[in-house]
């Protein structure tokens, strides 16, 4: 049999199938149509020095590029860093998701999920010249519309979105996040929570989070980091993450702390998800993107395939998606392909602290919805 494209000779990493061999994956209809060796189709790509994984997944990103100050250009940025499935994390509100569907979810080329803001008009004044908490005023939270417009759209809206802490929330406080969880309650879904300086507490967050809802920045610096001064975890931690929490990293431009990674790590406590909050302010640094996310675990010591794990198999299952997470016969059609380069690399937090690493990854090609969509140039080191 013939397929319609064929990548050739990588090592294919699937942790939802529990594969890691070096072989062949072949795509067919826009689907994954056969892995195994001497598979042939109308295109090939070798991949021989490649990692071959499920598409990537970046669970917090702000993608409603021209609509919102936030966000970026997902298909351009796409290029850079193999993510084929973006999830904007309330970058829309009820007020304003019409918008996001119609002019960018549906004419963009990788993947848009959504998780809809609790807030009227979602993220709307975050730029280098304007910063408005969405959630400083509760006039904007109307958690009728917000379940409705969420359900309407639930073949794209997967859950619900709050900021919440001194920089987005204000004298507020918490009560956005009880906003957040009766929309979610209303409307059969679950909840992301952002937090930033207190008040409220990290530890105070965490206790109203229910099974399947995520909390975003969850390595975030000092104040309301996860550890203590002596890089303890937080007990609070270990009691969510029991009861079905999910610890999502949320890089972006104030939330991720090597020392605090390096204390949760050493502590036993590694995310359940990798991802960039990638937007305006970070997308040239620090965080830049998922794949360089993903490289400072590289470089932080988690395992490969716990990696590859925390960019498919555990936000698709987050999601209700998991056709968008594995490479089995049938699955949607999207890969990512890298290749681990070994070379002197920096990387940096946001509290301007740097590393060292040897290895990183680096971009090879993309599959989307079983074609070839994007094979990138040689990368330089
Ligand atoms: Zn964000």
């Amino acid at each position: 049999m013939e397929h319609d494209l064929v990548l050739r000779g990588g090592r294919v990493i699937d942790p939802g199938c529990g594969r890691d061999e070096t072989t062949d994956v072949a795509f067919t209809g826009g689907k994954v149509s056969a892995v195994g060796p001497g598979l042939r189709g109308r295109t090939e790509r070798q991949v021989e020095d490649c990692l071959v994984m499920p598409g990537n997944i970046d669970f917090h990103t702000h993608v409603y590029w021209g609509g919102t100050s936030i966000s970026i250009d997902g298909d351009a940025l796409a290029k850079r860093c193999g993510t084929t499935t973006w999830l904007d994390v309330g970058s829309a509100g009820p007020g304003n998701f019409a918008g996001f569907r119609k002019h960018v979810m549906e004419v963009s080329q990788t993947r848009i999920l959504a998780y809809l803001h609790v807030s009227h008009a979602g993220i709307f004044a975050f730029s280098p010249q304007i910063m408005v908490g969405e959630s400083q005023d509760m006039r904007l939270m109307d958690t009728a519309t917000c379940a409705e417009v969420a359900r309407a759209n639930a073949d794209l809206i997967r859950g619900i979105k709050v900021r919440i802490g001194a920089n987005t929330s204000g004298v507020n406080g918490i009560a956005p996040l009880y906003h957040a969880l009766e929309a979610a309650d209303r409307a059969g879904m679950p909840v992301m929570c952002h937090i930033d300086r207190p008040p409220p507490r990290y530890v105070d967050v965490l206790e109203l989070l229910r099974p399947g809802d995520t909390l975003t920045h969850c390595y975030k610096p000092f104040p309301n980091a996860p550890c203590t001064a002596d890089g303890r975890v937080k007990e609070a931690c270990w009691q969510a993450r029991e009861r079905g929490v999910i610890f999502d990293i949320g890089h972006g431009k104030g939330s991720f702390d090597f020392a605090v990674a390096e204390a949760m790590m050493a502590g036993g406590f590694p995310p359940d998800i990798i991802s960039s909050d990638v937007h305006v302010l970070c997308i040239d640094g620090p965080a830049f993107d998922n794949m360089e996310t993903m490289s400072k675990f590289l470089y932080l010591g988690m395992p490969l395939a716990d990696i590859v794990r925390a960019v498919t198999v555990t936000p698709a299952k987050v999601l209700g998606r998991p056709d968008l997470a594995d490479l089995s016969i049938g699955s949607t059609g999207d890969a990512t392909v890298m290749r681990i380069e070994e070379g002197t690399f920096t990387f940096e937090d946001v509290s301007g602290q740097t590393r060292t690493g040897r290895q990183r990854f680096a971009l090879d090609s993309m599959v989307v919805g079983g074609a070839l969509w994007h094979a990138a140039a040689a990368r330089t080191a």
